[in-house]
């Protein structure tokens, strides 16, 4: 008897998930309205930060975060050169200069002792992402930020609930944003949030979602710049509100699964991740790297032959065709730990609606690579 394919990521919408979305719907208020505001209300209260600024990605949150911050030509922003390709596309896309710091090769997180090295007088920002799920050294990079007056921006992406001594990531920098792509614990299909501690930022970021209305003042439609359209429907916003009531046993139903994985995957060519004491992992990816031996994808395509999903987990980036034509890196020498995350990493699956059959079949299946 075959089994089911057990695929790399599966999102876990519930009946009582649908029936909220479904209320909305019924409604007629579909776009930016009392779910939105809910949901924004709730991310506060969880994460401990005064504003949470709703859109329409991930990727959005950081581009009109960069917008907001006047982030623009001649501009360099120090971003991982391991992460999702957002990351750094956001810099471009605002007409600055990412400039790609190589990451550590046990965390896959930016390498904190080479920040300061490639800060220059024209360096803006530091967009440190929360790689995989697991809190930066978040902490420390914000004292490099404060001393040499740089702003942090926190991709927080995968890392909703993750934690650094006690703090939520994506609360410590400037801002910090989140998606809600199905790949990440909670989910609106698409969808995103910014959340800050300042307010002017949390105001010209309103203004920027919503086509550059004067978000201030509630007497009057003015518009006060050219915004773009950003904002969320109140649907997505629905859904988000229904599993955000999930998200403590989420977090914690993905760490048994971690701690399985942790122990049970005993294959010596497999390095497994490490989580310091200090830290939270989120587990929005379980990524382990292949030694020499094995090779990625004839490991995927292994994995898949015995009815798992697995893939390579986030792109270096300089090595990327767009990035590469433009900045000629040679990221295996001057990025060796990103390159090797690239091309030697493997994510393999870790959600909620995995039962313990298929966690079994999944580590049988890592410890026969
Ligand atoms: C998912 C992700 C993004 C992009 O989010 P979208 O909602 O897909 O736009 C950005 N950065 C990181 C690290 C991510 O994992």
């Amino acid at each position: 008897m075959s089994e089911a394919f057990i695929p790399l990521a599966s999102p876990d919408i519930r009946e009582e998930d649908i029936e909220e979305v479904v209320k909305v719907l019924r409604t007629g208020n579909l776009v930016q309205g009392k779910s939105v505001y809910e949901f924004e209300q709730k991310v506060c209260n969880y994460l401990g930060v005064s504003n949470c600024i709703a859109v329409t990605n991930g990727t959005a949150t950081m581009h009109l975060t960069l917008k907001a911050l006047g982030i623009r030509e001649g501009d360099e922003v120090i971003v991982p050169a391991l992460s999702y390709i957002a990351t750094a596309n956001v810099v471009e896309l605002v007409g600055g200069t990412p400039v790609f710091v190589d990451t550590d090769p046990f965390s896959f997180n930016i390498d904190v002792k080479q920040i300061e090295g490639r800060i220059t007088t024209r360096t803006k920002a530091v967009i440190a992402v929360h790689e995989f799920g697991l809190a930066a050294d978040i902490l420390a990079i914000k004292k490099i930020c404060d001393d040499h007056g740089v702003i942090l921006i926190e991709d927080a992406a995968c890392a909703l609930g993750a934690m650094e001594q006690g703090k939520y990531a994506g609360s410590i920098g400037l801002a910090g944003s989140f998606s809600f792509h199905p790949r990440k614990a909670i989910t609106s299909g698409e969808g995103g949030a910014i959340v800050t501690n300042n307010k002017k930022l949390a105001n010209e970021l309103r203004s920027l979602r919503n086509h550059g209305i004067d978000a201030g003042r509630a007497d009057t439609m003015d518009f006060v710049m050219a915004g773009f359209n950003c904002r969320m429907t109140d649907f997505q916003a629905a859904l988000l509100v229904s599993q955000f009531k999930r998200l403590e046993d989420i977090l914690q139903t993905k760490q048994q699964i971690a701690d399985r994985y942790l122990s049970e995957i005993k294959n010596t060519k497999v390095v497994l991740p490490r989580v310091p004491e200090t830290k939270r992992h989120s587990w929005q990816t379980f990524y382990v790297l292949l030694d020499e031996s094995l090779d990625q994808k004839a490991c995927i395509a292994r994995m898949k032959e015995m009815g798992i999903g697995t893939n390579y987990g986030a792109q270096c980036i300089p090595a990327q065709s767009y990035y590469l034509q433009k900045y000629k890196l040679n990221s295996q020498q001057e990025y060796p730990n990103a390159f090797r995350a690239y091309t030697q990493g493997l994510a393999i699956p870790l959600y909620e609606k995995l039962s313990d059959a298929q966690i079994d079949q999944i580590i049988k299946a890592v410890n026969s690579l």
